[in-house]
């Protein structure tokens, strides 16, 4: 019997021929068929790049695509197409080496890094030797020809496809340090649109047959899309080494000495908008309330600054203080920072004291405890609802009585939080007292605590089975108008949810 053939999936690298690893180089001078992908027209990009090492008396296997566009009128659509047009190649290449012949598959870059290469890999390499030899990415390649780091220390490389949509896109960018974005030509206009709506299109670069000679690269903010082919891609560097060097192409006046203040979510990552994430990572310190500061990730270089929850005003003081000495401060908050929490009382010192008027301030939102709350049980708040805290720590007990009335006389949805503390114990008993004077005893009461934390409860009970002892600080209320409704799921499960409309 014939010993099979071995086949290779051989990265080509960039575009420089000088590229090809030794290893690719040998195989290529070795084996006697050399298969390639190609369009229709016949060029092939990772031919052309090993063209140099390409002999008569090889077997050429050119695996010509039948569609190039996601347009054809076969009945099977792109992806059948293209699954049949894989079959067939593999079956090509089957053939030769049942026949004892070794193949080379020449890909651009690296064969494993969207690569075509990887479907005939997925259907040979189980009934024949197969062995995959990697090459320099276009990622690498740009970033060599940029002269800037990809990335350093901890920081994170996003690698997109352009063809993704615009928004995860600009989330994606929003939230990384480093990024390239691949497969632009067609979809350039998108990518460009998610960058801006990142805020990263100054910082970024576009690279064109990078290493080749016809290569280019310029700020990407300068480029018009008509003249952006496939084999193009967009690189965002280290932003370390940017700020170091002001190398940016366009950079951002990076504020010198200023106040963030975040908001954290309720609990957890997946709660923590990637513009808080940013911010985060680029504070030169973090200020606020002890456990809050304990849910960000420690930094190296990055000061932290904890204090207890009673002390805001000092700690806006602080944080200001900071700014105006010249660095970037991030003030955190859990949920919302203006919601409850930090984002006033920055204001309040900032206004109050005049050398801190002209200190920037910027407020990014973050998920509030009342919405996570609500999601957890269905939609309590789909109609009109009021927010209060029921602490009394800020405000006189009676305000607090007086708006609770006002509030349930108006039949809103109530979201009470801060309902309990170990010190304030007493208050959410006076509070569903004063709320029974206007609503029905069976109003639903959703109790939720440490909503997306361990140790999670989402409990539902009526106003006037409301037992105050099972509510403490880490609860938030949901106080139900005379239209929420309790539903019983086939599931098992309970819905607390408002109608949209009111009667009348
Ligand atoms: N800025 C925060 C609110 C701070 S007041 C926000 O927007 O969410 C603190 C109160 O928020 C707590 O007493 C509790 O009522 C509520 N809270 C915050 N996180 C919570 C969570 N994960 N589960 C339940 N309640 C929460």
């Amino acid at each position: 019997m014939t010993q099979p053939g071995t086949l290779y999936g051989v990265g080509v690298g960039p575009g420089d021929p000088e590229l090809l690893t030794v290893k690719a180089a040998r195989l290529i001078a070795e084996t006697e068929v050399i298969a390639y992908y190609s369009a229709r027209h016949g060029r092939s990009i990772a031919r052309s790049i090993a063209a140099g090492l390409l002999r008569e008396d090889h077997l050429h296997e050119p695996l010509v695509y039948p569609v190039t566009t996601e347009g054809t009128d076969d009945p099977a659509g792109y992806e059948g197409v293209i699954r049949q047009f894989y079959d067939d190649s593999a079956q090509r290449l089957a053939v030769h080496l049942a026949a004892g012949r070794d193949v080379v598959v020449l890909c651009a870059g690296d064969p494993m890094f969207y690569g075509s290469y990887m479907y005939l890999h997925e259907r040979l390499a189980h009934r024949f030797p197969a062995q995959v030899v990697p090459g320099v990415t276009s990622v690498s390649a740009a970033s060599a020809v940029l002269g800037r780091p990809l990335v350093e220390r901890d920081e994170v490389l996003t690698i997109l496809p352009g063809t993704l949509p615009a928004e995860e896109l600009a989330r994606r960018l929003a939230d990384t340090d480093a990024a390239a974005v691949l497969k632009l030509g067609r979809t350039f206009d998108t990518v460009r649109a998610a960058l801006l709506d990142a805020g990263r299109l100054p910082e970024t670069w576009y690279v064109e047959r990078a290493t080749s000679p016809q290569g280019r690269q310029t700020p990407l903010a300068e480029v018009p899309a008509e003249d952006v082919p496939y084999f193009s891609l967009a690189l965002l560097p280290s932003p370390t080494s940017a700020a170091a060097r002001g190398a940016s192409p366009r950079p951002d006046p990076v504020p010198v000495g200023e106040v963030v203040v975040v908001g954290l979510g309720p609990a957890g990552p997946r709660w923590l908008t990637p513009e808080v994430a940013r911010a985060l990572r680029e504070a030169e310190h973090l200020v606020g309330y002890g456990p809050y500061v304990d849910r960000v990730p420690v930094r190296p270089g990055q000061q932290r600054h904890t204090s207890g929850n009673q002390v805001e005003t000092e700690r806006a003081a602080h944080a200001l203080e900071l700014a105006l000495a010249g660095a970037r401060v991030a003030v955190v908050s859990s949920g919302d920072p203006g919601v409850f929490a930090m984002a006033s009382a920055v204001y309040e010192v900032a206004t109050a004291e005049s050398r801190f008027a002209g200190v920037p301030v910027r407020v990014l939102p973050g998920l509030t405890a009342a919405q996570a709350a609500a999601s957890r049980i269905g939609a309590p708040l789909g109609h009109d609802f009021a927010v209060l805290s029921l602490s009394d720590r800020l405000k006189p007990w009676p305000v607090i009585e007086a708006r609770l009335a006002a509030a349930a006389a108006a039949d809103l949805v109530l979201a009470l939080y801060n309902p309990a503390s170990a010190s304030r114990r007493w208050q959410v008993g006076v509070a569903r007292d004063v709320l029974l004077r206007h609503r029905d005893p069976k109003t639903p009461v959703v109790v939720a605590r440490d909503v997306g934390r361990a140790g999670e409860t989402v409990t539902v009970a009526t106003l006037a089975d409301l037992d105050p002892a099972t509510v403490d600080m880490r609860c938030l209320l949901i106080v139900g108008s005379s239209t929420t409704r309790v539903s019983s799921r086939g599931d098992g499960s309970v819905a607390v949810w408002t109608p949209r409309t009111y009667p009348g």
